[in-house]
């Protein structure tokens, strides 16, 4: 594979890395211990391994700190179908990623379960490999609305792990908060059929938003350390710009350990590198816990992902402004190895960190960073 190296000048001005067919230089890619393959540095050391793949920007929720229906209302045009990237240009890409040393795969959206047939999609991307054979680590994220019907497909299709996003038990308040008329028990029914038809991580995300919700972390943590489920709280963040986040709505991670420490023994579990969740352990019962501080703690230092949205634009981290176009390239019949080069030209440059530049003593921590940033709904979360 060709890589140019881009001057540390120059890459912060990086829209779209031109393709470079006739220089053959290369940044220095130390050996992975584990595969002795070259590992993808950016310019802050952190090697490449994970990417998100959103495969719609559709949903059948509209919670608002997502796509509140002011915006995402009946008026709100959605990417044309052509738009979005086939399972074959996505297969595509993922062997392509994991030649550059993926080895955990996403799928995220929207809702991916919005999209029709995903999993044959599945099926397809769990033949491709990491460097050295190893299956991908592929997970999917779903708001669980769709769960109970196409679990049981998912499974068949080779997916292992899954992660649904469940904000509060309480039934009004759910519907509230996703301003969907979907009961909770469905979610509920999601998560079960998940277990049941034998998913080997089922995983509950729960986004805390102060004044909202945090009345919902016990009772959701009671209930889930009893299936047997790990459930994560989230500080809500201030991704996109439609959902009007301010920093008195974050609950944070020592706020939400407090009121956990009422009612278990927690003591902490060790941090995997790249992992974004600390993680803790009930000494009586053996439930585990995760709290990803994302605003008050954030993890920019080993991120080791990219994301791609469903219409194929790159991003090098969720508030970058802009993406990087991937689907022009494979539309207009560029090879697997100049897209190789192109991504890695990208990571190489890299130098996002955006949660903690935004949390650091010289910045104003308390506002969202002005500008344009992209909606969890296209981007993924
Ligand atoms: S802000 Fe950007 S660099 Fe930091 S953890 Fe999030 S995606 Fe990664």
């Amino acid at each position: 594979m060709r890589i140019v190296p881009i001057h540390p000048e120059h890459a912060s001005r990086l829209q779209q890395p031109s393709i470079d067919r006739t220089r053959a230089s290369s940044p220095v890619l130390p050996a992975s211990p584990t595969n002795g393959a070259a590992v993808l540095l950016d310019r802050l050391g952190r090697p490449f391994t994970d990417l998100r793949i959103s495969v719609t920007d559709r949903c059948n929720f509209r919670c608002p700190y997502c796509m509140p229906r002011t915006v995402y209302g009946p008026e709100h045009r959605f990417l044309p179908y052509d738009d979005i990237l086939t399972f074959e240009e996505l297969t595509r890409l993922a062997g392509v990623f994991a030649s550059l040393g993926m080895r955990k795969l996403r799928i995220t959206g929207g809702e991916p379960l919005m999209r029709k047939d995903l999993p044959r999609l599945i099926s397809m991307l769990k033949d491709v490999a990491q460097r050295g054979g190893d299956p991908l680590d592929m997970a999917l994220t779903t708001n669980g609305a769709l769960l109970a019907r196409h679990a049981a497909e998912l499974k068949a299709a080779g997916l292992r792990r899954i992660t649904v996003s469940l904000d509060a038990l309480d039934d009004d308040l759910f519907r509230a908060m996703s301003d969907s008329q979907t009961s909770v028990t469905v979610v509920l029914e999601g998560i079960e059929a998940a277990q049941r038809v034998g998913l080997a991580s089922v995983k509950v995300n729960m986004v805390v938003r102060r004044g909202c919700n945090e009345d919902q972390i016990l009772p959701m943590a009671e209930y889930f350390s009893g299936q047997g489920v790990e459930l994560r709280f989230i500080e809500y963040m201030d991704v996109g710009t439609s959902n009007g986040w301010r920093m008195h709505e974050v609950m944070s991670a020592p706020e939400m350990l407090t009121v956990l420490k009422r009612r278990f023994d927690l003591s902490s579990l060790a941090r995997e590198p790249g992992d974004t969740a600390m993680r803790f352990i009930d000494r009586a019962s053996g439930a585990t816990f995760g709290i990803i501080a994302s605003i008050t703690s954030p993890f920019c230092g080993d991120c080791a992902r990219l994301r791609l949205s469903s219409d194929g634009r790159l991003r090098t981290c969720l508030f970058a402004p802009d993406g990087h176009d991937l689907r022009a390239l494979l539309r207009q019949g560029e090879s697997d190895e100049t897209l190789a080069s192109f991504i890695a030209r990208l990571w190489t440059a890299r130098s996002d960190r955006y949660s903690e530049v935004r949390t650091s003593p010289h910045s104003h921590a308390t506002d969202p960073a002005p500008g344009p940033r992209p909606e969890m709904s296209y981007i993924g979360g």
